[in-house]
């Protein structure tokens, strides 16, 4: 390691001169070392699994600091905003402070997150606006907030998408606001910072778009490096950037916009109509739905039908493309605002033909053209239509990993590896094996597992099934995990369905323990209400999986209802395993099972979050040990005791008098 490197991590260094209870930890000053080493190379690039204790984020925070200047910028790109928070409030500020000379780090959020000046102005004289009593406090908001950030903002305002910076309506330099542009503004900041912190969307929005050679359209400003951390996402996030989304929703707010313009403005009414209802054809097809995802191909009935759909789309086409040069055709002379209006309103119908063509005409073999349905808002159920790549390895492999790259890389994550190696994550992202600029670095976590943790796997469960008797056995096993632990614990379900069915019967049991369950409150404010509640049982789904952070003894006992396998009829998932199996692949052992290796991977590691936790996962998917594939997963968790006994659970949370015979040996 270099000096300069060194003098942070070693003993009497700086951070634990600064640091209280630092501890030098070899795990450490390895992944920082290979970061390091990588930054030192042209387009070198490390895939780094740090295990949760290593202290990930300093170790290579402090190697992209030390390399990085405003010229020579790094990229920290993340997946959540929890991560990017503690970035910039947290330990970028720590380092500030430590640091030997001073640093600049900046934020670079996409353009929805900032409030546009100019359609602002434009909503301002809207009768819409009149009198809102949110409006108005955006509006004194506007005046004073230096960022104008919407997290600043302490309520959600619906009007929010007719007020945010967008591609469509935004004029940049042409702009009557561009000096004071909250958006423009902090580009030009993050012109001068040597560190540039933003999440994988953005990142991969604008390597897209430097991908198709857009002029002046880059998003983020030049850089030499990038440091990817929850790096197990960007295979998601990359296929998100590189693919198109269109909601129903889309049009009739488009619709709504032009039919508030248009009181000052004279456009034939009759098409804005048949607009209205093209689109409600469009999207009709796929209103009866019963499933969260589905294939556009199969959802539309009928050898015709995506011929059919696509006649529609041109229908649809033309009349944005009429809408549009009407639009063009009104007198705006002497009225800016009407100007800006017209301009953004007219943008915004030909991106709304451009998409709605690529999702129904797009014909590239590695996209796959798909659904999604949620709850929606005022206008109700929504549909959103996908054009997503199938696989993003043809996509990042001439971009991020081409052989003459000037741009390194580090992929950092605390579950990134399967069966001890990157193959997976190289398959997935398309990173070269023979590239002799990769390096792999695997360090195991500093927490003492064997001695403070113990795997349960029921003896007498059935392989998991949908069927009644099934539930039921693991609602009993799940009450007798709890009354061991005596509470604290996350019970984490594959699926909504599982996991409802189990609320409603722990509901009936009327345990001692407060039940919290994902959905009854925003996410955040859950895992504050487990906190604060010594005992409470938290039922979470996807989302409580990963990134979630409960140290200490609240948090004892994590139950996880099965092996996480991908839905499998999911039609993205079925896409990526028919492409498997078409280029000779395994499906199950190349692409299921790492997944849901990494995913089990992640929902064990809540449990120990910090040196001194101690607890228990229960797994009660017994396929974990009758099954081939189950030791394979279960090799490769963290080298907990196994038991297969619940007699052992209770004595690993009894006191310390009580607990007369040892816990099982280490596997
Ligand atoms: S420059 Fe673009 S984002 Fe900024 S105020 Fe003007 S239109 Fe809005």
């Amino acid at each position: 390691m270099s000096s300069k490197i060194d003098s942070f991590f070693a003993k009497n260094g700086l951070l634990a001169k600064a640091l209280p209870g630092f501890s030098v930890r070899p795990q450490q000053q390895e992944v920082a070392t290979a970061v390091l080493q990588s930054m030192r190379k042209r387009g070198g690039v490390s895939l780094v699994e740090a295990a949760t204790g290593v202290g990930k984020t300093l170790s290579y925070l402090i190697p992209a600091v030390s390399m990085a200047t405003p010229e020579r910028k790094v990229v920290i790109s993340t997946q959540t905003l929890a991560l990017q928070n503690q970035l910039l409030e947290k330990d970028i500020p720590f380092l500030q402070s430590i640091w030997p000379t001073p640093f600049e780090a900046a934020v670079l959020k996409g353009r929805g997150n900032y409030l546009c000046l100019q359609d602002y102005d434009v909503c301002r004289g809207e009768l819409w606006t009149a009198g809102d009593p949110q409006f108005i406090q955006i509006g004194k908001w506007s005046g004073t907030t230096e960022t104008g950030d919407v997290s600043e903002l302490d309520f959600s305002y619906p009007g929010w998408m007719d007020i945010r910076a967008n591609i469509d309506t935004c004029k940049g330099q042409e702009c009557r606001f561009f000096d004071r542009c909250f958006y423009y503004n902090m580009k030009r900041e993050a012109q001068d910072a040597s560190i540039l912190v933003v999440n994988h969307a953005l990142f991969f929005s604008d390597l897209a778009v430097r991908g198709r050679g857009e002029q002046n359209a880059n998003l983020l400003p030049d850089y030499h490096y990038v440091i990817f951390d929850e790096a197990h996402h960007l295979e998601t996030a990359a296929a998100g950037a590189f693919g198109v989304a269109f909601s129903s929703s889309r049009l009739p707010s488009l619709l709504d916009k032009v039919k508030r313009a248009s009181r000052r403005l004279d456009l034939d009414q009759e098409r804005l109509k048949a607009l209205e209802q093209s689109s409600l054809e469009l999207f009709s097809p796929f209103a009866g739905i019963n499933k969260p995802d589905f294939n556009v191909g199969e959802a539309l009935e009928g050898p015709h039908a995506l011929k059919n759909a696509q006649t529609q789309v041109a229908g649809v086409g033309a009349l944005l493309d009429r809408l549009a040069v009407e639009l063009l055709k009104q007198d705006t002379s002497g009225d800016p605002i009407a100007k800006d209006r017209i301009d953004g309103l007219r943008r915004q119908c030909t991106r709304a033909k451009e998409e709605l063509a690529m999702i129904f005409q797009g014909d590239d073999e590695n996209y796959l053209r798909w659904g999604s349905q949620n709850r929606g808002g005022r206008r109700g159920p929504i549909t959103t239509l996908h054009y997503t790549p199938i696989s993003v390895a043809p996509l990042l492999g001439p971009t991020l990993w081409a052989h003459n790259r000037r741009v390194g890389a580090t992929l950092i994550s605390a579950t990134l590896s399967t069966n001890g190696s990157f193959d997976y994550l190289r398959e997935r992202l398309g990173i070269p094996t023979e590239d002799t600029k990769v390096t792999e670095t695997l360090v195991d976590s500093t927490f003492d597992y064997a001695a403070n943790t113990l795997i349960y796997i029921p003896r007498r469960l059935p392989p998991p099934s949908e069927s009644p008797s099934y539930t039921y056995e693991v609602v009993e096993e799940i009450i007798r995990l709890l009354d061991a632990a005596k509470g604290g614990a996350f019970l984490l379900f594959t699926s909504h369905r599982a996991l409802n069915v189990v609320h409603e019967q722990l509901m009936l049991a009327n345990l001692p323990y407060p039940l919290l369950r994902q959905g009854e409150m925003p996410n955040a404010r859950l895992v504050e209400a487990f906190k604060s509640q010594e005992n409470a049982v938290l039922l979470g789904a996807q989302s409580f999986w990963e990134g979630v952070d409960v140290p200490g003894h609240g948090l004892r006992l994590v139950i996880i209802d099965r092996i996480p396998f991908a839905m499998p009829d999911s039609p993205l998932h079925k896409a990526r395993v028919d492409q498997i199996t078409a280029g000779g692949g395994d499906w199950f052992n190349d692409y299921a099972l790492p997944q849901a290796q990494l995913r089990l991977k992640q929902g064990f590691g809540r449990l120990m979050r910090g040196v001194e936790d101690r607890g228990v996962v229960a797994l009660l998917d017994t396929r974990l040990v009758t099954k081939r594939y189950g030791s394979d997963i279960m090799k490769f968790l963290p080298r907990s005791p196994v038991t297969r006994y619940i007699e052992d659970v209770t004595k690993f949370f009894a006191p310390e008098e009580e607990a007369a015979s040892p816990i099982p040996p280490p596997r």
